[in-house]
Parts: structure tokens; C-alpha cells; sequence
């Protein structure tokens, strides 16, 4: 089926499932606001995001790169969660072995309520210095003078946001959570994500060979489409709320 409205059988099988597993990307937070890497994003539109969100353009020039992270995390911060993220904290506080992994580090899904995040790709919220890893606080980042690189206050190394860049290993224990959750889970939704930066793509495709019903929620095809069980094309913060509501009246009347 190829519309927005769910099947019985995703509802029956979501209510009863001892394990469901979810994974987000950056689609799911485009309804408040935040611009996916594909969407052009007013300020910062002449840079590639992929030339900016590594770490030899930070050691090339901090500066600049710390500006993108403090324009995007300021986008989070002045934004609010939407129904997407809503619905998936509800998901959470009405199943058991309910497990959402995210692929965003703008903290929406914290902010939203949900209390067991996996961070794939890390927090934009939090900096630490890259040579002796102290934590750095919004305060000392927002001291940053224009042009100049903020840096650590105790041995003056630059400070960089808590996320995974291109060519980085994702944080083990969060991938190992995440694979775990995958094979275990009975029903997966992949929802708002392109399903093509690796490994977190293959965690849709690992679920489904170890059983899980797969879905995906888009607004468009993406690699997943063609080997989905059941796609509910549409925006996550459409698609979503209804069928939370319907879970949780599901499990109340079984
Ligand atoms: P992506 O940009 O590759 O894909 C976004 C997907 O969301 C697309 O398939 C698009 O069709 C879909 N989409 C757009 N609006 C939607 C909506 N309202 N409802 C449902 N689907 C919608 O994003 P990705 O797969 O997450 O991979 C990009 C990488 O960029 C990730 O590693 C992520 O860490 C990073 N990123 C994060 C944020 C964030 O934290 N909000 C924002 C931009 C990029
Ligand atoms: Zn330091």
C-alpha cells in the first residue's frame, strides 16, 4: 500500500509487538523548521554540508565551522518539537521494549519527552575540547568573538560540537544498542531518514532480514521504499499522531 493511512495490521501488530524499534533523520524534525543537508538553508547555502562537517575543515578553520554549529544549534534551541516527535514519545510511554534511535542531534526528541534516546550521530547541544575533552558549556561557546575560534579555557585546544562528522566511527555503544534493537525488533519504522548514510541505514534492512515488519514514513521514495512492508507516504508530523492515537486506544481496549 502506498498511502497515508496505516493498515489494521500495522496497529494490531504495533499493540502487540514485544519489541519495536524506530529510527529518525533529519526529516522528522523538518516540520519545525530545521532544514535537512538537502534543503538550502538560507545563510549557510553556499557551503556543502558534507565540506563543513568534517574534521579537516574544522582544524582548517575552526572558526567557520563552529559558526555553522552555533547557527543550527541556535535553529534548534529556537524551535519547538513537532507532532512527529510528540507521537514517538507517546509510542514510548505506551509500549514496552520500545527502542528510538536517532540519526539528529538537535535534541528534539529529548525536548519532546521521549527518556531513552539513542544518538546516533551525537548532540549539538554539548562541545568538548578536542585535546583534553573537557566539556564546554553554551556560555563559553556563545563567548566567541567574530572570526575567532573558541577554545578551551583550561588548554586552549578548539572546541567542537558532540557529533559524529563524515569519515568518524559512530559512538560504539550507541551503534551496539541500535543493532541490538534492530534484530530484536518485531515492527521497525523508519521515519523521515534518506536511508543512505551507512551504518544507520543498514539497521532498516538488518531488522527486516531478522523478521521485523518494516515501514517507512516519507514524504518521498528513498532506497527503503522498494523492499518496505507497508510505506505511509506523507509528512511525519501528519502520519504519525493518528497512529500513536490508535496504538494507544489498541492497547487500552485489549
Ligand atoms: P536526509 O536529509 O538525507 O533525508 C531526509 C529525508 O526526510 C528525505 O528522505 C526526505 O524525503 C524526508 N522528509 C523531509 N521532510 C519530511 C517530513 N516532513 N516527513 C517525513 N519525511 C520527510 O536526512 P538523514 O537521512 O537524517 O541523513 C542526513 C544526516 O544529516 C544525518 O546524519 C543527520 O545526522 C544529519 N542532519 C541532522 C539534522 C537534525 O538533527 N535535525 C538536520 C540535517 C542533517
Ligand atoms: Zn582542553
Amino acid at each position: 500500500m502506498s498511502n497515508a493511512s496505516f493498515s489494521d495490521r500495522l496497529v494490531d501488530r504495533l499493540a502487540q509487538a514485544a519489541r519495536v524499534t524506530v529510527l529518525t533523520g533529519a526529516g522528522t524534525s523538518a516540520e519545525s523548521g530545521i532544514p535537512t543537508f538537502r534543503d538550502p538553508d538560507g545563510l549557510w547555502e553556499q557551503f556543502d554540508p558534507q565540506e563543513l562537517a568534517n574534521v579537516n575543515a574544522f582544524l582548517e578553520n575552526p572558526a567557520l565551522v563552529q559558526g555553522w554549529y552555533a547557527h543550527r544549534r541556535k535553529l534548534a534551541q529556537d524551535t519547538e518539537p513537532n507532532p512527529a516527535h510528540h507521537a514517538l514519545a507517546q509510542l514510548e510511554q505506551h509500549l514496552d521494549g520500545f527502542t528510538l534511535v536517532t540519526q539528529n542531534v538537535d535534541n528534539l526528541h529529548q525536548r519532546a519527552g521521549s527518556d531513552d534516546v539513542v544518538e546516533l550521530h551525537g548532540n549539538i547541544t554539548r562541545n568538548h575540547c578536542i585535546d583534553c575533552e573537557r566539556s564546554a558549556s553554551d556560555d563559553e561557546m556563545e563567548a566567541i568573538a567574530e572570526g575567532e575560534p573558541a577554545r578551551c579555557p583550561t588548554c586552549d585546544g578548539y572546541i567542537r560540537p558532540d557529533v559524529v562528522w563524515f569519515g568518524e566511527m559512530l559512538p560504539q555503544e550507541a551503534l551496539q544498542r541500535a543493532q541490538e534493537a534492530a534484530t530484536q525488533a518485531e515492527v521497525f519504522l523508519s521515519v523521515g531518514t534518506s536511508a543512505v548514510v551507512h551504518p544507520a541505514a543498514g539497521l532498516p534492512l538488518t531488522a527486516q532480514q531478522h523478521g521485523a515488519y518494516l515501514v517507512e514514513v516519507n514524504i518521498e521514495d528513498t532506497a527503503l521504499t522498494d523492499t518496505a512492508d507497508e510505506i505511509l507516504r506523507g509528512q511525519a508530523g501528519a502520519v504519525l499522531p493518528p497512529l500513536a492515537e490508535a496504538v494507544a486506544t489498541r492497547r487500552s481496549t485489549a
